[in-house]
């Protein structure tokens, strides 16, 4: 650890979309600060998530920076490879690459009362900060699911967020466990080059027909020659998906038209009338992600695919065998198995006032912040995509350029205010959280009959936002500075 810690005034965790987006506003209002980044390279989940198949469900107008619109996309809807290009370019084009520390990870950032600044650990050295701003993501450490005597298995298993290049899976027998947004994805991709593949489905998804189309090369030249038509575009398509927020919050009246185009593509795709009863839905559309894919279905109508939906009992040397008995020869597993959002380990790494972790204080009654973005005990820190940020329906960059809006907000006021010190009122905080849980009673996530990872151990939706996003982008306009407690400085500088 070096001696002398180095200072920044604003030190961000994380460079995916949030963290670069963060960086960009910081870097273009002239504030100092630094990026500190785990791995290699920056993109986040678009780094990490590079399983066969991988694209963007949201359409690639709307899912990019609003300032950095990119009239090259190959696709309506974007490929990893092509966004993760993009993040790179827009890393370069604003200039806040040589702000990202690569091959740092935080250990601990830990708030130090008497010096007014954060503390932060990390595997390169000191750092400390008057601000520290995380952008870790929600949705960036895997899940592993506790099967019995998966540790024995001798075969290759790895996490659709850690795929394997180097392992061929062709002519092998594969078992796929999930049926998320992820696996519907990877499993078309995969299905023709493996020789059987066992697909573990423990719940269907609703499946939507997708819209995905190459876009033409005249409508490439008219977005480059007229930025407007394509901002034309992306509102086009923001508002039609918050037409959606009245099925998912409002009333589930609504997703009745969402449910007949589900349910006449599973008609359509599946002729095995077996196969379609497995893969029917329980529950109501939109309460787990509603998919899209057009491949997806019929990839598990071909004879070397089977939908298996007994249980998984118990994981072998090189089988696993189901509730029903009957054991699955399989030589590598993929687990397809989502994410560990409202018990992300990184939060036991975080440690505000009286050195309380933000895993302890969660522990009790699950994720909670004031507008996603600040909790009571953490003075100067910043969540960008904390709880309750996250949408189903739409592109997270627009709830990602709310909050980055917002922090910048709350540093102009530190800097007018002269203050050294924000912290959010607990009673803020609890009227906040308060008004939304009641909204959240409501939506198709809570009531509509399913489990998900949008809900914590509780029961409690801690991840979603329960209106329209506009309704945030609104509230998060202007720092709010009457909800906060703010202090002078006491240290020395
Ligand atoms: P996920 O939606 O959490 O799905 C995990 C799947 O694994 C579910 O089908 C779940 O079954 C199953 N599962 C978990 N533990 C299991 C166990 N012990 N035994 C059997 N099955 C088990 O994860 P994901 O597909 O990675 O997607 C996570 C999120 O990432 C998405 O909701 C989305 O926000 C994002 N994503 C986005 C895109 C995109 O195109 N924008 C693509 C991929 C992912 P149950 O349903 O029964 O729990």
């Amino acid at each position: 650890m070096l001696n002398s810690p180095r200072h920044v005034p604003v030190l961000v965790i994380g460079s995916g979309f949030a963290g670069l987006g963060t960086s960009i506003a910081l870097e273009r209002e002239g504030i100092d600060h630094v990026v500190l980044e785990s791995a290699d390279d920056l993109g986040g989940t678009w780094r990490d998530n590079r399983y066969p198949g991988c694209k963007c469900d949201v359409p690639s107008h709307l899912y990019s920076f609003s300032f950095a619109l990119n009239p090259e996309w190959s696709s309506t809807y974007s490929s990893q490879p092509e966004i993760w290009a993009y993040l790179r370019r827009c890393a370069e084009r604003f200039g806040v690459l040589p702000r990202i520390r690569f091959g740092t990870r935080v250990l601990e950032a830990r708030w130090v009362e008497r010096a007014q600044r954060w503390r932060v650990d990390t595997s390169a050295g000191r750092w400390t900060a008057d601000v520290v701003v995380t952008a870790t993501g929600g949705l960036s450490v895997p899940s592993v699911p506790d099967l019995p005597g998966l540790d024995r298995f001798a075969g290759t298993v790895f996490h659709s967020a850690c795929w394997d290049d180097a392992h061929p899976l062709d002519g092998e027998r594969v078992a796929v466990i999930g049926t998320g947004a992820s696996a519907i994805q990877l499993v078309p991709s995969i299905q023709s080059r493996v020789g059987r593949l066992l697909l573990f489905q423990r719940t269907p998804a609703w499946v939507l027909p997708h819209g995905d189309r190459p876009i033409r090369d005249w409508e490439r030249s008219l977005y480059r020659r007229l930025p407007a038509a394509q901002r034309l575009v992306r509102a086009g398509i923001y508002w039609s998906r918050e037409l959606l927020v009245l099925g998912l919050c409002k009333d589930r009246r609504w997703m009745e038209p969402v449910r007949r185009l589900a349910t006449g593509h599973l008609e359509r795709q599946v002729p095995d009338p077996a196969l379609r009863e497995k893969l029917r839905p329980a529950f109501a559309p939109g309460c787990k992600r509603l998919l899209v894919s057009n491949d997806y279905y019929p990839a598990l109508s071909n004879d070397n695919v089977d939908v298996v939906t007994d249980a998984i009992a118990e994981v072998g040397d090189r089988w696993i065998r189901t509730a029903d008995g009957a054991e699955h020869p399989v030589d590598t597993i993929v687990l397809a198995t989502g994410f560990r959002v409202t018990d992300n380990p990184t939060f036991e790494h975080l440690r505000g006032r009286g050195g309380r972790s933000l895993a302890e204080t969660w522990r009790e009654a699950g994720m909670q912040a004031y507008l996603g973005s600040t909790v009571a005990g953490f003075p100067n820190l910043f969540l960008v995509t904390g709880p309750n940020t996250g949408i189903g329906h739409t592109s997270l960059v627009v709830m990602i350029e709310a909050q980055v809006r917002y922090v910048l907000d709350a540093l102009r006021t530190m800097r007018r205010r002269d203050v050294a010190e924000i912290e959010v009122r607990p009673e803020a905080q609890e009227a906040f959280n308060d008004e939304l849980q009641r909204r959240m009673r409501r939506t198709v996530w809570n009531a509509g009959g399913c489990a998900s990872w949008y809900l914590d151990s509780r029961g409690r939706n801690t991840t979603l936002w329960p209106d329209f996003t506009w309704r945030f982008r609104r509230r998060t306009r202007r720092f709010d500075a009457a909800a906060y407690e703010l202090r002078d400085r006491v240290a020395p500088a």
